[in-house]
């Protein structure tokens, strides 16, 4: 479901908010963190800027330990009391609910998510916000999910299994900066249709459109406790929430560095971890693939989000019969991609969010050059975008060698790397030989070919002729260093289960004569 929404000659934040979302100015409101069902200044007050232009859009509060232990009290005396007696339909109802309650506000969400995160307006409006909705009535609405199954022991015809796929308990949600809307919905949902209870962290870059959601939460009728918001760092909250022996598991989102650290603090308490960490993602191109379609396919791999998404596209891997006139097609399209104030619903070239983010991408490329890597083509952006905002051109390079940071480690920003291969074995060597494997793309007209290299790829999605789509119905995730379990699908929804094994035996058997003489001889009846 993709909306669109005419906001032509956007002009940004000072008149249009008004015009577009009438009354609402959320720009005067101090955002809060939700616990147990009340709105919390505890904790320290800071202004969030907009790396679109550097200017304040609002005051945050950025959650304390105090505040995060509070938190999860809640969340567990929650867990503790009625919640876990309510039923799938139930909890189902209230994500519908919520699901509404959001789509009645989406063009408020996404004018947030864009000016938080620098995102392009056009990006939000028509892809995050509502594909982010459309995932919370997946979720409300799916029937995949079953509570319990019945099993037949193959050992013992007499007797009957049920297993229950049983809630964690209190989930500790841990979010990064990228795509703030969309990753709260993936953490909340599931958690929720599943009947745990959950405190989320989102990044304390980008808490808008979480807080904002909080404030859709506490009207819908989630009792207090169920889903508890708290925006802050990771040293302070999400340590806190990854160390407190009352969460059952933590589901966390980020880069494999801080993902390896969530999962040796959370092994203290033995809890269980998902991890959804970085990648290094490659686009095969064989030489008998559509280029036309290729070529846009693979620029929209890696500049949606100005290449600030997990799975981005970041390694072209081209065949070298067709890389000179597929490289040719690029450049035209990346010349004409419309560069300006993301804010604006024409432009299509995002902001990099955080000022460390857009050091870290300059550093690598200019270590790659330094080490003999080479720039095929890099858009200028100089004058078309705002002053004071945060932007990296969108960079092709190529020259790239093993040996090179900037080509085995995540850049997470608009730079694709080109490397060219002879014979197909010998792409799939040069995708799989990353140490992430989250996703792939594969570009070619002949769908039985690409089955068969698609199941050579080591990396949890690959798309053929196709790229960033995402299901809610499909489970998403990495193999290798990106991670571990999966998010979304019913393999998704499983992650926050437990199962519970009922074994009934209704009357004494044979089975009990043999199994018990074991230890019980007749003679002692
Ligand atoms: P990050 O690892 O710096 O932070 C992620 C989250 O962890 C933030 O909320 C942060 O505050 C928190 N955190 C930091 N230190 C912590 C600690 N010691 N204990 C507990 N929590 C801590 O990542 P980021 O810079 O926010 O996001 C970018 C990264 O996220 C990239 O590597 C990207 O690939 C990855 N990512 C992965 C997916 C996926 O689904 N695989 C999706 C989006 C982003």
């Amino acid at each position: 479901m993709l909306i669109y929404v005419q906001v032509l000659n956007y002009n940004y934040l000072s008149s249009v908010f008004n015009v577009l979302i009438g009354a609402v100015n959320f720009m005067d409101e101090l955002m809060k963190n939700y616990v147990d069902g009340e709105f919390s200044e505890e904790g320290k007050r800071v202004t969030i800027r907009s790396p679109v232009d550097g200017n304040p859009i609002t005051d945050v509060i950025l959650a304390s330990k105090r505040s995060t232990i509070e938190a999860i009290d809640s969340a567990y005396n929650a867990f503790k009391g009625s919640w876990s007696e309510t039923t799938i339909r139930e909890r189902q109802a209230l994500l519908s609910k919520l699901a509404i309650k959001i789509q009645e506000k989406s063009n408020e969400y996404a004018l947030m998510e864009s000016v938080n995160t620098g995102k392009t307006l056009r990006q939000s409006m028509l892809m995050d916000i509502p594909l982010g909705i459309s995932h919370i009535e997946y979720f409300a609405g799916t029937d995949e999910f079953r509570f319990s199954r019945e099993i037949i022991h193959p050992e013992y015809p007499d007797t009957k299994g049920i297993v229950q796929n049983a809630p964690m308990g209190v989930v500790g949600a841990i979010a990064p900066w990228n795509v703030p809307f969309l990753m709260a919905v993936w953490k909340i949902a599931p958690a929720i249709l599943t009947g745990n209870t959950i405190v989320l962290k989102p990044s304390h870059h980008t808490p808008l459109t979480a807080l904002e959601l909080a404030k859709d939460i506490s009207e819908t009728g989630f009792p207090p406790g169920v889903i508890n918001i708290v925006a802050g760092t990771g040293n302070e909250v999400g340590n806190t929430i990854c160390s407190d022996d009352r969460v059952s598991m933590v589901s966390f989102t980020g880069s494999t560095a801080t993902g390896k650290k969530v999962m040796a603090m959370a092994s203290e308490s033995l809890k269980k971890v998902t991890l959804e960490l970085g990648g290094k993602s490659p686009n095969i191109v064989l030489p008998d693939a559509d280029l036309d379609h290729a070529a846009k396919g693979i620029l929209f791999g890696i500049f949606l989000n100005s290449g600030q998404l997990c799975e981005s596209g970041s390694r072209l891997i081209v065949h070298s019969s067709v890389r000179e006139t597929l490289i040719k097609k690029m450049t035209e399209h990346l010349k004409r991609m419309k560069a300006g104030n993301p804010m604006d619903m024409e432009t299509e070239i995002s902001a990099i969010t955080t000022e460390d983010q857009l050091h870290k991408i300059g550093d690598l490329v200019n270590e790659g050059e330094g080490q003999g890597a080479r720039i095929l083509y890099q858009r200028d952006l100089e004058g078309s975008v705002p002053e004071n905002g945060l932007y990296f051109p969108p960079t092709i390079i190529d020259g790239i060698t093993d040996e090179m940071v900037v080509g085995k480690e995540e850049i997470f920003g608009p730079v694709l790397a080109v490397s060219e291969f002879n014979n197909q074995d010998e792409a799939v060597s040069m995708a799989n030989s990353s140490k992430y494997g989250l996703a792939s793309g594969l570009w070619t007209r002949d769908i039985k070919n690409a089955i068969t290299i698609g199941s050579k790829i080591e990396a949890g999605t690959v798309w053929i002729n196709e790229y960033h789509m995402l299901s809610a119905a499909a489970p998403r995730g990495g193999f290798k260093k990106s991670g571990t379990g999966r998010e979304l699908g019913l393999e998704g929804i499983l992650e926050y289960t437990q199962t519970r094994h009922l074994f009934i035996n209704q009357k004494e058997s044979d089975l009990d004569r043999v199994a018990y003489g074991l230890i019980i001889s007749d003679d002692q009846d």
